[in-house]
């Protein structure tokens, strides 16, 4: 058994930057971490053994729903952030009226916590040479559209623009959580047990005493959770906490996205360069966002929506292919549902978000097509135009689950409140993706980590501090 003040369940955006920050303010804090420890030296940067090895099951994660839809998290020393594509919005200020309005959520002193992740991270917009040619072809389809855009604010110091950032960064330039603040609450004295898993969190007289987990029990009288969105919900469940409001496992948003890719007359090489790097904020006000991807022939090959023959052709051409993705800001239209003590994630493309991407599909053709390209290839079933797609056709992805323990001021509509203390439990803090209570229609760990840092600098504070 072990004794701390704080007892952390997760090491990713959230429970790393809570971590940190709460052992140099002086607690004694345990880190549980259900996944390895990962040293950027073995990673070669070759898809399919990385998956393997840095994704929750081998990146296989899938929701059940029209269209299933790929929802790949990352574990481990990092969590997602090991495996992200390294962007950094803060949470648009629109987002943050809304939450004040429908949710009764004070978040002051947030925007200190921006600048103190950012900080930490180093984050610093990308140069045009490092986001290399993928990002100069959009650009230049939106200038000649005279559509909004830049480059990407990143957290990637000395970033050499390798292009694998999805893969495990292996020049370690990418400031992920497990190399900035696992080191950091390390070295102020935190124990960090990785390859610990827990089962459930202990509550005694209606406050929390700690956590029963595959490593032995802790016992410390604040606890936070910070397993992610799909699995801080059934932790909680199967703890049998959280679920008098019924919003427990509800409310989830995933920011699905898809991508289209073009062939063009001159040389890309799309495996050069910053993959995330440039973005198309023009229809934002509309739920959508156009943001780079791009990434090596063998994870091109994958994504490439022909077969056969022609895909064929078109691969070995693959020095001249661009791509360029779209993400939709979603209604919250799924929930987590917990089958035998493990999620199961349920959602249904709601009839207005497919509207959005049958737009923004359109839009991406218009970008490619004003950027020169000889031919593009969009996600959608031959001969079908954009505006006809159904949503069985769309060929889906997300990276951005939030929602499901949302935060509300009101216990019968939230999980947790402004302070992310879950609702009638003290000592019992949420701190990841699944408090963030609507899409942020932008990429959101910084989102996460501000609110992490946010309450860690509060339960420091102490009640009323
Ligand atoms: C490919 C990809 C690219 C992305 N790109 C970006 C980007 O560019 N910018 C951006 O802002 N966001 C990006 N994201 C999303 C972002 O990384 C996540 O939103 C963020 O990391 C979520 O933080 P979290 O703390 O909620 O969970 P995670 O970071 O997922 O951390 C949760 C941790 O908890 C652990 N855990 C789970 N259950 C248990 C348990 N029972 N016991 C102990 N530990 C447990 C997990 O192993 C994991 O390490 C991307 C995501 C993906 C998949
Ligand atoms: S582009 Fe390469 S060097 Fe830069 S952050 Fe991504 S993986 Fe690391």
């Amino acid at each position: 058994m072990i004794e701390a003040d704080v007892c952390v369940v997760g090491a990713g955006a959230g429970g790393a930057v809570a971590a940190a920050e709460l052992a140099e303010g002086g607690a004694r804090v345990v880190v549980l971490e259900q996944g390895p420890a990962h040293d950027a030296d073995s990673f070669t940067a070759r898809p399919s053994e990385m998956l393997a090895r840095l994704y929750r099951d081998g990146g296989q994660t899938v929701t059940i729903g029209t269209p299933p839809i790929g929802l790949p998290l990352g574990r481990g020393l990092g969590g997602t952030t090991l495996v992200n594509s390294g962007t950094c919005f803060r949470t648009p200020a629109h987002v943050l009226e809304r939450w004040r309005r429908e949710f009764g959520l004070e978040l002051d002193s947030l925007d200190q916590a921006f600048e103190r992740v950012e900080r930490a991270l180093s984050v610093s917009e990308v140069t045009p040479e490092l986001a290399g040619l993928n990002a100069a072809i959009a650009r230049r389809g939106a200038e000649r559209l005279g559509w909004s855009h830049g480059y990407l604010r990143r957290n990637a110091k000395g970033c050499v623009g390798s292009g694998v950032c999805a893969f495990g960064c292996p020049t370690s330039a990418k400031q992920h959580t497990g190399i900035t603040y696992i080191p950091r609450a390390r070295a102020a004295g935190a124990r960090i047990l990785t390859g610990a898993s827990v089962e459930r969190v202990l509550v005694e007289g209606g406050r929390a005493a700690g956590v029963e987990s595959s490593a032995g029990q802790v016992r410390a009288p604040t606890v936070i959770l910070a397993a992610g969105t799909i699995h801080t919900p059934v932790l909680l469940k199967r703890s049998g906490l959280a679920s008098d409001s019924g919003q427990l496992g509800r409310n989830l948003t995933i920011h699905p996205a898809t991508a289209a890719f073009a062939l063009m007359d001159e040389v890309v090489d799309m495996g050069h360069g910053v993959p995330q790097s440039f973005y198309i904020d023009e229809f934002a006000d509309q739920g959508i966002m156009l943001e780079g991807v791009a990434g090596p022939p063998a994870y091109a090959a994958v994504a490439l929506p022909l077969t056969g023959r022609r895909h064929a052709e078109v691969m070995a051409s693959y020095r001249r292919l661009a791509q360029f993705g779209l993400m939709v800001s979603d209604r919250p239209r799924g929930r987590i549902v917990s089958v035998a003590g493990r999620p199961v994630i349920r959602y249904d493309l709601d009839p207005r978000d497919l509207e959005r991407f049958r737009a923004g599909l359109a839009r991406l053709q218009q970008l490619f097509e004003a950027a020169g390209a000889r031919e593009v290839f969009l996600p959608v079933p031959k001969g079908v135009r954009p505006e006809q797609v159904r949503a069985r056709n769309l060929k889906l992805m997300a990276f951005h689950p939030l929602g499901t323990a949302r935060a509300d001021a009101r216990p019968s509509h939230g999980v947790v409140d402004s302070d992310l203390a879950v609702h009638g439990v003290e000592g019992l803090h949420l701190a990841d993706g699944s408090v963030v209570p609507s899409a942020l229609g932008v990429n959101p760990q910084l989102t996460i980590m501000a609110l992490a840092t946010r309450l860690a600098l509060r339960v420091l504070a102490g009640p009323g501090g």
